[in-house]
C-alpha cells in the first residue's frame, strides 16, 4: 500500500518536492533553485529544461532521503508559478524560446493597444481577467511573432504550447500527455471561463493556432502515468493547479464564501465562490479554483502588491529594523500609531483603487511620532489593504465573511495577524502547516486515486492544528481607522505625473 502523495511544487525562483502521509505531514523534502534570466530592464525568462531537470533533481532527492521507491507513491500532484508560457517543439521535445514568465512585462504595448483599441470587457467577460502583459496569451504571440519560423511551425501543428505544469505533466510522460488543468487554462486570457472552452474569438485575436493547446482537464483526475525512466517505475500523475488556487485548496477552502489570504511579498486573497462565476468591476478579477468531482468551482481574486515588502522596505530602506520578525517586537512598544498612516503606493495601488500612479505617503506626522509609531503603521497598512480587498469580494460576491485562513511569510507575525482580525472583524486562522500549496496539489492528487476518499476525508484525516485572532476592537474605533486610512490613501493617489 503506497503511504505517500508527491507534491511537486513548481515556483518562480525553485522548484520543491514534499512527500505528505495521510495525514498531511511533510515525510521528505527537496528544493532546488533555478536560475532568472534578464534579458532586458523589465523581462524575466527561465530556461524549461533546466526546469524540469530540476524538478526531477528534487524528486529523486526527496525519495532518496527516506529511501522511498515508487511504488510507495501514491500519486503526483503538480502546483505551479501561474501563467509563464513554455513553446515547444512537439517531436524534438525542445523549447523554441525561454519560458517567458508571469512578471515579464515585454508585452505591456500590446496589452496596452488591446485596451485602446476596445477589447478589455470583452476579454473580461470571456476570461474573468484584465488585460495585463502577465498572463499567457500576449506571451505565446511574443514568441510566434519573434521567433524565426515558430508562427509557420505552430500553423503546421508542430508546436506546443504549455503552462510549467503542462510542460512537467508531458516531461514525466515522456511526451504522452499533454494537458493543462481548468485552473491554469483560467490564468492564460484565452480560456472562455463560462463555456469551459478556448475562446476562438480571442485565439483569432492573438493569431494563436488552437493546434498548439492543451486539452483542458480536472484539477484532479488521472492525467497519465510517468515514464518509467523518471522515478524508476511508473507513478499516477493526478493532481494539477495553479500556486493560489492549489493553496486554496490547501487550505481547505471547499465552500462558498470561504477565504484565504497569503502574505508574502505582496498578498493574494482569494475567495471560492461555488458553482458560478462571480464578476466584479473593482478590479478583482475573476478564475477557475479547480475542477474535482465532476464540478468546477470557482473564485475571486485580489491582489496587494506591497505587503512583506514594506517591512522590507523598512529593514533596508529605512532600517529601523534588522529583520523582518523584530517589526512585530518593535510595533508592540506603542499602543497605537499615534495618528500617522502609512501608504506603501511604491508601484501604484490594487484593488479597488486601480491607481498606477499613486505613490507611497506616510501622513498624519506630529512632533510626537516616533520610529515604533511608523513601523507599527506599516503593519496596520498591510492589514489595512488586505481589508480593502476582502471589502471588494465582499460586495461582489454578497457573501458573508465569517473569517479568514492566513499563510505565508508574514502571517506568521503575530501583531499583524490581530491588527487585521480588528480592522476586518473577522476571525483568522493560521495552520502550523506552512505548505498549503505543496498540499493543495497532494490534496487533487490524492483525491484522484483513493488516497483519500472525498474532501470530508481530508478535512477530518488532516489536522491542520489552528491557531485563531479573534476581533476584539470596538465597532467605534475600528471604522474611526478605516475612515482615516481611505483619507490617507486620497493623499497617496495620482501623485506620480
Ligand atoms: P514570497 O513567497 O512572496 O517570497 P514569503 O511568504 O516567503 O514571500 O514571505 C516573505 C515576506 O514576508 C517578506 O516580504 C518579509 O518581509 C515578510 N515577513 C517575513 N516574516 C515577517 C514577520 N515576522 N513580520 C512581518 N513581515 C514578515
Amino acid at each position: 500500500m503506497a503511504e505517500y502523495i508527491m507534491a511537486l511544487d513548481a515556483g518562480t525562483t525553485s522548484n520543491r518536492c514534499m512527500l505528505f502521509d495521510r495525514k498531511g505531514r511533510v515525510c521528505a523534502f527537496a528544493q532546488k533553485e533555478f536560475k532568472q534570466i534578464y534579458p532586458r530592464p523589465g523581462w524575466v525568462e527561465h530556461d524549461p529544461d533546466e526546469i524540469w531537470y530540476s524538478m526531477v533533481y528534487v524528486a529523486r532527492e526527496a525519495m532518496n532521503s527516506i529511501g522511498a521507491v515508487h511504488s510507495d507513491i501514491a500519486a503526483i500532484g503538480i502546483t505551479n508559478q501561474r501563467e509563464t508560457a513554455v513553446v515547444w517543439d512537439k517531436i524534438s521535445g525542445k523549447p523554441v524560446y525561454n519560458a517567458i514568465v508571469w512578471q515579464c512585462r515585454r508585452t505591456s504595448d500590446y496589452c496596452n493597444e488591446l485596451k485602446a483599441s476596445g477589447f478589455s470587457e470583452r476579454i473580461r467577460l470571456k476570461t474573468g481577467l484584465v488585460v495585463d502583459a502577465y498572463f499567457s496569451g500576449t506571451k505565446i504571440r511574443w514568441i510566434l511573432e519573434n521567433v524565426p519560423g515558430a508562427m509557420e511551425k505552430a500553423e503546421k501543428g508542430e508546436l506546443l504550447f504549455g503552462t510549467v505544469e503542462t510542460w512537467i505533466i508531458w516531461k514525466l510522460t515522456a511526451g504522452r500527455v499533454h494537458v493543462t488543468d481548468y485552473s491554469n487554462a483560467s490564468r492564460t486570457m484565452m480560456f472562455n471561463i463560462n463555456t469551459l472552452e478556448w475562446d476562438q474569438d480571442i485565439l483569432r485575436l492573438l493569431n494563436i493556432p488552437a493546434s498548439m493547446l492543451p486539452e483542458v482537464m480536472p484539477s484532479s483526475c488521472i492525467y497519465g502515468m510517468t515514464d518509467r525512466e523518471v522515478l524508476g517505475g511508473p507513478i499516477a500523475v493526478s493532481g494539477a493547479a495553479g500556486d493560489q488556487q492549489a493553496s486554496l485548496f490547501g487550505q481547505k477552502c471547499f465552500n462558498p464564501g470561504d477565504i484565504k489570504n497569503t502574505y508574502g511579498t505582496g498578498c493574494f486573497m482569494l475567495m471560492n465562490t461555488g458553482k458560478r462565476p462571480v464578476f466584479s468591476d473593482k478590479g478583482i478579477v475573476t478564475t477557475i479554483a479547480w475542477g474535482q468531482g465532476g464540478e468546477i468551482d470557482y473564485a475571486l481574486e485580489g491582489s496587494v502588491f506591497s505587503a512583506g515588502s514594506v517591512i522590507q522596505w523598512l529593514r533596508d530602506e529605512l532600517k529601523l529594523i534588522e529583520s523582518a520578525k523584530d517589526s512585530e517586537f518593535l510595533a508592540g512598544k506603542v499602543n497605537d500609531t499615534n495618528g500617522c498612516y502609512v501608504v506603501p503606493a511604491f508601484t501604484g495601488l490594487g484593488a479597488p483603487y486601480w491607481d498606477q500612479y499613486a505613490r507611497g505617503t506616510i501622513v498624519g506626522i506630529t512632533r510626537g511620532v516616533n520610529k515604533y509609531h511608523i513601523i507599527r503603521a506599516a503593519l496596520e497598512a498591510i492589514a489595512y489593504q488586505t481589508n480593502d480587498v476582502a471589502d471588494a469580494m465582499k460586495e461582489a460576491s454578497g457573501f458573508e465573511l465569517r473569517s479568514i485562513r492566513v499563510d505565508g511569510g508574514a502571517s506568521r507575525n503575530n501583531l499583524l495577524m490581530q491588527m487585521q482580525a480588528d480592522i476586518s472583524s473577522l476571525t483568522l486562522y493560521r495552520g502550523s502547516n506552512a505548505e498549503t500549496t505543496a498540499l493543495g496539489a497532494a490534496f487533487l492528487a490524492g483525491l484522484a486515486v483513493g488516497f483519500w476518499s472525498d474532501k470530508d476525508d481530508i478535512i477530518n484525516s488532516v489536522d491542520m492544528d489552528q491557531q485563531s485572532f479573534i476581533p476584539a476592537l470596538s465597532e467605534e474605533k475600528r471604522s474611526a481607522g478605516i475612515r482615516e486610512w481611505h483619507r490617507a490613501v486620497q493623499r497617496s493617489l495620482e501623485w506620480a505625473e
